[in-house]
């Protein structure tokens, strides 16, 4: 099998062009065309003599994302893409207009180990990690297809992050290296649903980006019944884990709480976040729980969420309602991936 070429960071790419004889230098040459224009084959480097492409064609291959279908909001020009892999998996990603530039939202895997009771993107598990490579393909493809410039990361789509921790970490720093796109990681976003062993890996590595936590319930018992990494990570774990994040990072840390109607959205739930979270830095996003065909959770009401805020608000924690977009798309994680495959 020929060797993925895009997943190569440049110090690894180098090597290799050594080693097929040729000079250093070349592998710059590549990686830009790789990393900063995006190329999906080895006929669009110009600049590379037709001799090297041969050799690159011998003995690499560039993996790309395929474009399967697109679907644009009406109502906010978000796109979303289901794009296919070269095993023909399926993947999603989303792009979002904002006033400070585009955000692209990224999968980490195809499908999901984690078994979120609201979430589509777990529903028929996992079948198997992206590669660095396929991840920055999933921003490539989706910049090309615009013709825009994206400047912000969330890796908020299919899958889990710290469930793929390598491959994600070569993505961070591929993503954010001057030779490629350079996308500062204060632009990056990461979630996860509380794999505490990976928060401390994480942590190692003293990276500025965002780290989000999907925490969407106050306590253990409520938590258990929708999220059963809960289970493997308690709340007072994870929570711990996320004081020990700050104090190393000195970073923000943002919660993303879905809310779901009559499971995690009453005033009583809203105090006992508010006395667990007290004193973090930290920022509450919530989100109006989305619906998915094969779950019967519904969505809490203005009123309930404007009345969650008002108490978290009150003991100095500062929350926001995520606005919605692409609503009209199924923007939302999973979802266009379950219908395409019917799996
Ligand atoms: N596995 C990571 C990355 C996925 S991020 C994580 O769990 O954080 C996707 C975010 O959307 C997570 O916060 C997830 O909990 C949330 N989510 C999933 N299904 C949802 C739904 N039906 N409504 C609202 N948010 C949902």
């Amino acid at each position: 099998m020929k060797k993925d070429i895009k997943s190569m960071t440049l110090p690894e790419l180098k090597e290799e062009i050594l080693l097929l004889g040729e000079k250093g230098f070349k592998a710059a040459q590549i990686y830009s065309w790789l990393h900063k224009h995006g190329a999906e084959s080895f006929d669009e480097m110009t600049n590379i003599s037709k001799d090297l492409r041969e050799k690159l064609k011998n003995n690499y291959d560039i993996y790309n994302c395929t474009i399967e279908k697109k679907l644009v909001s009406v109502y906010d020009d978000t796109v979303k893409y289901l794009f296919s892999l070269n095993d023909g998996e399926l993947i999603e990603s989303v792009v979002m207009k904002y006033k400070y530039g585009y955000t692209i939202c990224v999968s980490s895997q195809v499908g999901c180990k984690m078994g979120c009771k609201f979430c589509a993107s777990g529903i028929a598990g996992f079948v198997r990690n992206l590669t660095a490579g396929e991840i920055l393909s999933e921003v490539y493809t989706a910049q090309k297809d615009l013709g825009i410039r994206i400047s912000h990361i969330v890796m908020m789509g299919v899958g889990e992050p710290l469930d793929n921790y390598d491959n994600v970490i070569k993505f961070l720093s591929m993503i954010s290296d001057e030779n490629g796109l350079n996308i500062g990681m204060r632009n990056i976003s990461l979630s996860t649903c509380g794999v505490v062993s990976g928060i401390y890996k994480l942590m190692e590595e003293k990276l500025q980006l965002t780290l989000s936590i999907s925490l969407h319930a106050p306590n253990d018992a409520i938590r258990s019944q929708t999220m059963p990494v809960n289970d493997r990570w308690n709340i007072d774990e994870l929570l711990t884990a996320c004081k020990d994040y700050i104090k190393a990072t000195n970073r923000r840390i943002s919660f993303e709480y879905a809310m779901i109607s009559g499971v995690n959205d009453s005033d009583e739930c809203a105090k006992e976040l508010a006395s667990k979270l007290k004193g973090m830095l930290c920022h509450v996003n919530l989100i109006p729980v989305n619906s998915v065909k094969e779950r019967s959770y519904r969505k809490s009401s203005k009123d309930r969420m404007e009345s969650f805020i008002k108490i978290l608000e009150k003991s100095g924690i500062n929350a926001t309602v995520r606005r919605t977009l692409g609503s009209d798309i199924n923007a939302s994680c999973g979802q266009l991936r379950r219908g395409e495959k019917n799996c």
